[in-house]
């Protein structure tokens, strides 16, 4: 087990003015308040914040973050609150373990979602301070490197969600080495036989590789030294495995093909010149291979990884790959934005670290923040992964403006996301692009070293199309932030109208109400809506019902002596009717005949099913509830027949599962609930949930909930179970 003391040597030689004592008070409260517990192994708890304490320590990370490291599960995992460990350490150590257990509490959702709120919280709580996720990937690496004590479905599990989230971030602030280290124990772990058999292969062939790497960098090392080329270090290395699956797998090609299998890296002393220079004598021994040769010094990726990249045809036709880079940029490569943390920091003092914090939040706020920027928390959270990945593994595309200037995006970009990249005014009021001077569709997808002219128009919009042409989290944002907020005009806009045409039926001037900004301020905060605005919002969406506001506008009795309601008129099926061109509101699988788009759901009480005969109801908040023809509620809403309206099932492009609940009332006899469950497999139903009981009288009642598309396939369902031997009847019930 590793000792505090040695933990503490070390934060002492990266930093003499360091405050140990915070470390060492930290130590011994997680001693005492993790005193007893076990890990999987069965070593005693306090070996993983020690250990999670000594990579931080090996990062150079300041005593607080140190400290924390040894903090970071008692909130989680003992009695401690977070008011005591203020009062003990402080607001800046309760801070950074309270976003860590934050980052690691959310239950309740679903994976995918789960992930989305943890990266989204994770990211957020970053960029108020970065040491937050450090603490968070250490905490995971050393997790990572002890799971061979967990069960194989936990470690695929969890190596499932580091490959998902971990690493890509660690790759994002361009910490290669926490992301190589990650990627190859979640491989190992979620594949675990294609790992044995992959590490295998490379085994078998490291002898004759290593052989001749070695000679590679003797006659590196030699021609750099006559060439009189200074260089710190020659390093090789055989591909990582994971990495080198990937590549397999995605270019279905052989470990012999596989460029880059070994690799040199040339470490030159700190000139941005100089590996320019080791370049040209590299070029000089071998061959290189065209459109291999990367220059990421020249053009920094944006997780600030700067170095030479080529590959070339060796002795035996063997490629290789060299990189080039100073010793500062290789630090950068390895260490990402914890790197930059520490090269700043020459004089040491509480007053340069703060500032060290601040541009480090600004880098990584740089690099993070685009991809949480104008989402919203209740949107799609696998669209939200599924561009948060797309981000974070940018197979680079580089194009450039008119001017010069490099703009890098992923590959798939469209002059879209290029206009959105340069300025959200540019994209917002994109109309055309130009490649080389010829105009392209805005669909186009971008090639390396474009030039991209965006054509603009002063008072142009987004389209609703473009989303299907960007990839960008930026320019996806952008554009459904835009169409947000423009159904909201247009539901304003609606609102509007609708509270006219209703205050004609009552003859009153509707200015009296809609030029009265206090009294719609007023009525709107009866609705728990802070403004007018929202309120006709609210109205134009269907969901308050313009009468009722006059109601509240002229008081109850004004408001019965001038009821047009009396006249018989229907006022809610005129009103209702104005509400046609709302957009991009309700449920696919249902159109109101007549009317597009409008808000529509499903009655609980009878659960419709698609097939099925259907009725709509306008009810009040929730749209339009629709009923099956059938349900026992309708009789009782026909007495409001002016709320009625004609609906029925759209076609629908895509199968959609609906949920429903069966009771079958069978003999009691064993294996009923398998006869049941087998029968409805063989057709090929989804299973939701199964349980068997008997009723007092000896009856069976087993309650299933099954998955289908539609009327025809219940009706299926339910005549197969009805065949099962012992059944007696089948029903659907809803809740
Ligand atoms: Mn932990």
């Amino acid at each position: 087990m590793i000792r505090i003391e040695d933990i503490i040597e070390k934060v002492e030689n990266n930093r003499p003015n360091a405050d140990v004592d915070l470390i060492r008070r930290a130590y011994f409260f997680s001693a005492m308040h993790h005193r007893g517990q076990k890990r999987a192994s069965g070593e005693p708890y306090l070996v993983h914040p020690l250990e999670v304490a000594n990579i931080l320590a090996d990062m150079r990370l300041d005593e607080v973050s140190v400290s924390t490291g040894l903090l970071h599960d008692v909130v989680e995992d003992t009695l401690v609150e977070l008011d005591m460990l203020r009062s003990y350490f402080g607001d800046e150590i309760a801070r950074l373990v309270d976003g860590l257990t934050k980052i690691a509490h959310i239950s309740n959702l679903s994976k995918e979602k789960q992930q989305a709120e943890n990266v989204r919280k994770m990211v957020l709580a970053m960029i108020t301070d970065v040491r937050v996720v450090l603490i968070k990937l250490a905490d995971r690496l050393h997790n990572m490197r002890t799971m061979q004590f967990l069960k194989p479905e936990k470690r695929a599990r969890i190596s499932q969600e580091t490959l998902d989230i971990y690493a890509p971030i660690a790759h994002r602030l361009g910490m290669g080495k926490f992301r190589s280290e990650l990627e190859d124990l979640s491989f190992q772990n979620i594949y675990p036989q294609e790992y044995k058999r992959l590490a295998k292969e490379v085994e078998a062939r490291r002898p004759e590789l290593e052989a001749i790497l070695g000679k590679i960098k003797e006659t590196i090392k030699t021609r750099l030294e006559e060439n009189d080329v200074p260089f710190v270090e020659i390093q090789s290395r055989v591909k990582r495995l994971y990495s080198l699956w990937r590549k397999l797998k995605k270019q279905k090609i052989s470990i012999g093909q596989v460029y880059d299998l070994i690799a040199v890296r040339i470490i030159t002393p700190n000139d941005k010149k100089l590996p320019y220079v080791a370049l040209s004598v590299i070029h000089d021994i071998w061959t290189p291979i065209p459109e291999r040769f990367k220059d990421w010094i020249a053009i920094p990726r944006d997780n600030l990884y700067q170095s030479l990249h080529t590959s070339v045809i060796g002795e035996g036709g063997q490629p290789f790959e060299v990189q080039i880079r100073t010793e500062e940029m290789h630090h950068i490569a390895e260490e990402g934005v914890a790197a930059h943390w520490k090269y700043k920091e020459s004089k040491l003092g509480k007053k340069d670290d703060d500032e060290n914090l601040d541009e480090l939040r600004k880098t990584v706020e740089k690099l993070l923040l685009p991809l949480v920027e104008n989402t919203n928390p209740n949107e799609d959270s696998e669209d939200f992964i599924e561009s948060l990945k797309l981000d974070l593994y940018p197979k680079d595309v580089y194009a450039f403006t008119p001017m010069g200037k490099v703009i890098q995006l992923p590959r798939g970009a469209t002059p879209i996301d290029f206009a959105y990249a340069i300025h959200s005014e540019v994209g917002d009021t994109c109309t055309g692009a130009k490649i080389g001077g010829r105009i392209v569709p805005l669909r186009t997808e971008l090639q390396n070293g474009d030039v991209v002219e965006i054509l603009t128009t002063a008072n142009s919009k987004p389209s609703r199309d473009w989303l299907n042409h960007v990839v960008t989290a930026k320019a996806r944002n952008r554009i459904r932030h835009w169409i947000a907020e423009q159904q909201r005009a247009e539901s304003i806009e609606l609102g509007r109208k609708l509270l006219e045409k209703e205050s004609d039926k009552f003859r009153i001037s509707p200015k009296k109400l809609l030029n009265n900004e206090d009294e719609l301020k007023r009525i709107a905060n009866e609705y728990g809506l802070s403004r007018g605005e929202d309120l006709l919002a609210s109205i134009g969406y269907g969901k308050t019902l313009p009468r009722n506001v006059l109601g509240k506008f002229l008081g109850a009795e004004k408001f019965a002596e001038l009821d047009p309601e009396k006249k018989k008129e229907t006022t809610l099926q005129s009103g209702f009717k104005a509400v046609k061109r709302l957009i991009g509101l309700g449920e696919d699988a249902i159109i109101v005949k007549g009317v597009d788009n409008l808000l529509t759901t499903r009655a609980r009480c009878c659960n419709p099913l698609r097939g099925e005969p259907i009725i709509g109801y306008i009810s009040l908040g929730k749209g339009i509830v629709v009923h099956n023809k059938n349900c026992k509620n309708v009789s009782s809403l026909m007495v409001n027949r002016d709320r009625i309206v004609d609906v029925e099932w759209a076609k629908s492009e895509k199968e959609e599962i609906q949920s429903v609940r069966l009771l079958a009332t069978t003999e009691n006899r064993t294996g009923m609930l398998a006869g049941i469950t087998n029968a409805i497999a063989e057709i090929k139903t989804g299973i939701r949930d199964a349980r068997a009981n008997v009723s007092k009288d000896d009856i069976g009642l087993i309650e299933v909930t099954v998955e289908v598309f539609d009327k025809k396939h219940l009706d299926k369902v339910v005549s197969s179970i009805e065949q099962v031997p012992g059944v007696i009847d089948v029903e659907r019930v809803n809740s």
